[in-house]
């Protein structure tokens, strides 16, 4: 166990603001389900004319565009799920690399971090290399 984990108080603060976060990405994710639907929807219902192949390619493209945020929305959706794992197991606010207390600010500015900011510099600058 972590030698100065945070307090209760504190891990009920992150647990609240997770979940408030996982509530904004879940109607996200629900947002984007209901456009395409409703995309769809307008395509099925209008008249077939001249505008048919630009407006298959638009929904395309829409549809890749969507597709790109969902990817986005859902690998949040894990790391939030994750962090609330965290703060169940006591776990919360430690980095997954060094073990080391990850700061408030970090923390406040991104609840689902999994590292600390250090252990996040290095290894953004190892893929960069
Ligand atoms: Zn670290």
């Amino acid at each position: 166990m972590p030698s100065n984990p945070l307090t209760p108080d504190e891990l009920h603060a992150f647990d609240l603001l997770l979940t408030e976060h996982r509530t904004e990405i879940t109607d996200k994710i629900q947002g984007l389900a209901d456009t395409f639907a409703g995309v769809q929807g307008a395509r099925s219902d209008g008249s077939t004319d001249g505008a048919h192949d630009a407006e298959a390619s638009s929904l395309r493209t829409e549809w890749s565009r969507m597709s790109k945020f969902q990817g986005e929305f859902a690998t949040e959706l894990d790391a939030i799920d994750r962090a609330l794992a965290r703060v169940a197991d006591g776990s919360y606010g430690f980095c997954s690399r060094g073990g080391e207390r990850i700061g408030q600010e970090r923390l406040e500015y991104r609840p689902a971090s999994e590292l600390c900011i250090d252990c996040a510099r290095q290894l953004e600058s190892s893929r960069r290399r």
